[in-house]
C-alpha cells in the first residue's frame, strides 16, 4: 500500500483499477498518402469530421451549461469558434490536396506546424491545451474510433492532464474517478470533473510513475489522497465516510432551503461564523440565513504586515457580493490570547488570555482600529453589515469604542465616501462582567452576541486552549445557563435582539434549550447548521421553553444533557 498526496479537486471516493492513459497523438506523423482522384472524397470526409466535432462540442457546452452554469460552459465557446475559423480549416484542406495525404495524416501536419508556432505566440501558448484538445477530438471522429475513455468500465483514469473535452466525455456511470500529475484546484478540468460529480485528486506529481497499469486505487477526493494497492480495511475506513457524507448530503438538501421555525412557527434565525472570505461557499451550501460572526483577526493573521483599509474592503465585499442583503455581522480584530499579529510586538504576557485581548487591543492600537472600522463602514454601504466589539467587560469600553466608530465615519463624510450611518453596533457577552452588567450595556448597543466559549473560559476558569483541562469545559454548568439567562432577559427588557456565536450553539439538544430561554438566533459552523434546524423543526417551541425552565433548576451540565436528550424529539 503507498499513499501519494494531491488537490482533493472533486470530493468523493472513487475505487477501481488503475487505466493509465498517454496522450501522444499527435507525436507521429505518418504522412499516409492517397490517390488524386480521392482528394475530393478526403476533403469531404476532412469537412464532416468538423462538422460532427461541432455538434459534439455544443452538446457538450449545453450538458455543461446545465450541470454548471454559464460561467463555466463558456470554455467551450473557444472551441466552438477554432472550429469555424475558416482561415484556419482552410489550411488544413490546403495539405489535403496540395500533398495529397489523408484527412488525418493534414491534420497532424497541421498541428506539428501548429506546436512551432504556439512556442512563438503568448496567445497560443496560453490556449495551447485547449487547442490540441479540439484537434483531437477531430482526429477521432475522422478515424470513427470512439475515445477509448468512453468504453471503460470501473477505472480510475492516470493521466498527466486531461482536457475539458476529454472530462466531460468520461461516462461517469463507469468510470470511478481521475487522478492527474498536474492540475490545481482552479483548472477547467477540475471545475467540470466538480460539476459532473466525480471523484478527482490533481497534482499528484508522480503518479504516472508510482501507478502501474492494473494497481488497485483508492481516491479520496475529500483529502486529496491516492492509496496505491490499499489494505481491505483502508478500503472499509474511507467507504464508511462516503456513506456517513452522503447521508449529511441528502440532509442538506432537504434541509437547505426550509424555514427554521419550531413545529409551532416559532422563528429561529440559524446564521453563519466564518473566519474568511472564501467560507463563504459553505455558508451558502448550508442554507445560512447570515452570518453571525466574521472572526476578521484572520485577515491580519500568517502575514508580516497590516492589511490596508482597502483590502479589507475589498475582503468584506467579496461576501457582501454572496450574501445580498442577508445579516453580516463583523467582529472587530480580536487578537490576543492565542492569535497575535507579527506587526504588533506586545509585553510578553503570562496570561494572555487576561490580559491585551480584544477591544483592549483595539483601544490601544487605536490607528488599527480605526483603519478596520473604515473599512466595515465603506462596505456597509453595499450590504447590510453591523459592527461587534470582543471582549467587552466595562460599559466604558463600549464607550469608547463607539466614539472611535463616530471618528472613523467622519473621516469618511470629510472624503465624501458612502456609508450606513445607521449601522448597528453590537457586542460580544463573553466575559462574566457583561453578563452581570448586561441590563447597563443593552442600553448602549443594538444587539448582543454571547460568545460561549470564551464565557466558559473565564466563568469556569478554565484555558480554553489546554487539552488536559477539556474534561471541565461545560457549557450547560449551572453558571454558565445563569449568565446566558440573565444576559437574554436583560436584551429583551431593553428591546435589543440577542444571538449567541459560541460552540454551544451547534450542538442541536442545547440549541433548543437556547431557543427555549428566548435566544433570537444562533451562529455556528456553517457545516452544523443542518442538524441544528432538523432538531429546531422537530419539536415545539412551547416545548422548548418549558425545558429551559427546567434545566434551569438542574445542578450539574450531564443531568441537563440527559434531560434534554429526553425530552425533546
Ligand atoms: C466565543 O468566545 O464564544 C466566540 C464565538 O469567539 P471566539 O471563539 O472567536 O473567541
Ligand atoms: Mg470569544
Amino acid at each position: 500500500m503507498k499513499k501519494l498526496k494531491g488537490f482533493g479537486a472533486s470530493p468523493g471516493i472513487g475505487i477501481g483499477k488503475a487505466e493509465k492513459i498517454i496522450s501522444d497523438t499527435f507525436s507521429v506523423y505518418e504522412g499516409k498518402k492517397i490517390h488524386s482522384s480521392k482528394v475530393e472524397e478526403e476533403i469531404k470526409r476532412f469537412y464532416d469530421g468538423i462538422k460532427r466535432t461541432q455538434e459534439e462540442i455544443l452538446k457538450i457546452k449545453q450538458a455543461t451549461e446545465k450541470l454548471a452554469g454559464k460561467e463555466y460552459s463558456e470554455i467551450f465557446s473557444f472551441h466552438i469558434s477554432i472550429l469555424q475559423d475558416k482561415n484556419l480549416i482552410e489550411k488544413i484542406e490546403k495539405i489535403i490536396k496540395e500533398e495529397k495525404v489523408s484527412a488525418e495524416s493534414a491534420l497532424k501536419k497541421f498541428v506539428i506546424n501548429l506546436n512551432r508556432d504556439i512556442s512563438e505566440s503568448k496567445f497560443l501558448k496560453e490556449r495551447k491545451k485547449e487547442l490540441l484538445d479540439i484537434f483531437e477530438q477531430i482526429l477521432i471522429n475522422l478515424t470513427n474510433k470512439d475515445e477509448e475513455i468512453k468504453l471503460l468500465k470501473n477505472k480510475i483514469i492516470v493521466a498527466n492532464d486531461l482536457s475539458p473535452t476529454q472530462t466531460v466525455s468520461i461516462n461517469k456511470k463507469y468510470i470511478k474517478g481521475f487522478v492527474t500529475s498536474i492540475g490545481t484546484e482552479t483548472s477547467h478540468t477540475v471545475i467540470i470533473a466538480k460539476a459532473l460529480e466525480i471523484p478527482a485528486v490533481v497534482g499528484v506529481e508522480n503518479a504516472m510513475e508510482v501507478i502501474k497499469e492494473n494497481d488497485t486505487l483508492l481516491i479520496d477526493g475529500y483529502e486529496g489522497i491516492v492509496i496505491v494497492n490499499p489494505t481491505p480495511s483502508e478500503i472499509e475506513k474511507r467507504k464508511l465516510k462516503e456513506k456517513k457524507i452522503a447521508q449529511i448530503k441528502k440532509k442538506i438538501y432537504i434541509l437547505k432551503n426550509l424555514e427554521t421555525s419550531t413545529l409551532d412557527k416559532k422563528k429561529v434565525e440559524l446564521y453563519a461564523n466564518i473566519e474568511l472570505p472564501e467560507e463563504i461557499e459553505s455558508v451558502i451550501k448550508y442554507g445560512a440565513e447570515g452570518i453571525g460572526l466574521f472572526r476578521t483577526e484572520y485577515l491580519y493573521l500568517k502575514r508580516k504586515d497590516l492589511p490596508s483599509e482597502e483590502e479589507q474592503f475589498l475582503s468584506y465585499m467579496k461576501i457582501i457580493e454572496k450574501m445580498g442583503k442577508k445579516p453580516i455581522i463583523i467582529r472587530t480584530i480580536d487578537v490576543g490570547g492565542d492569535k497575535f499579529i507579527s506587526s504588533f510586538k506586545g509585553p510578553e504576557e503570562l496570561n494572555s488570555f487576561l490580559g491585551l485581548r480584544g477591544i483592549r487591543f483595539c483601544l490601544v492600537k487605536k490607528e488599527i482600529f480605526l483603519t478596520q472600522l473604515k473599512a466595515i463602514l465603506r462596505a456597509s454601504y453595499y450590504g447590510n453589515l453591523k459592527i461587534m466589539f470582543p471582549m467587552i467587560t466595562t460599559k466604558e469600553e463600549v464607550i469608547e469604542a463607539k466614539k472611535i466608530v463616530e471618528i472613523a465615519k467622519q473621516e469618511l463624510r470629510e472624503k465624501g465616501i458612502k456609508f450606513n450611518d445607521n449601522i448597528e453596533i453590537g457586542i460580544m457577552i463573553e466575559t462574566p462582567s457583561a453578563a452581570l452588567i448586561s441590563d447597563e450595556l443593552s442600553k448602549e448597543v443594538n444587539f448582543f452576541s454571547i460568545g460561549s466559549n470564551d464565557l466558559i473560559q473565564y466563568t469556569l476558569a478554565i484555558d480554553r486552549v489546554n487539552e488536559k483541562l477539556s474534561y471541565l469545559y461545560k457549557p450547560c454548568h449551572p453558571s454558565i445557563l445563569k449568565l446566558i439567562k440573565l444576559t437574554i432577559e436583560n436584551a429583551k427588557k431593553n428591546n435589543i435582539k440577542v444571538g449567541i456565536c459560541g460552540e454551544m450553539a451547534s450542538i442541536p439538544e442545547i440549541a433548543c434549550l437556547l431557543v427555549g430561554m428566548g435566544i433570537d438566533e444562533l451562529s455556528m459552523a456553517p457545516v452544523a447548521i443542518p442538524n441544528v434546524k432538523e432538531k429546531i423543526i422537530k419539536n415545539y417551541y412551547e416545548k422548548m421553553k418549558e425545558v429551559a425552565e427546567k434545566s434551569l433548576n438542574f445542578n450539574s451540565h450531564e443531568k441537563i444533557i440527559e434531560f434534554l436528550k429526553e425530552s425533546l424529539n
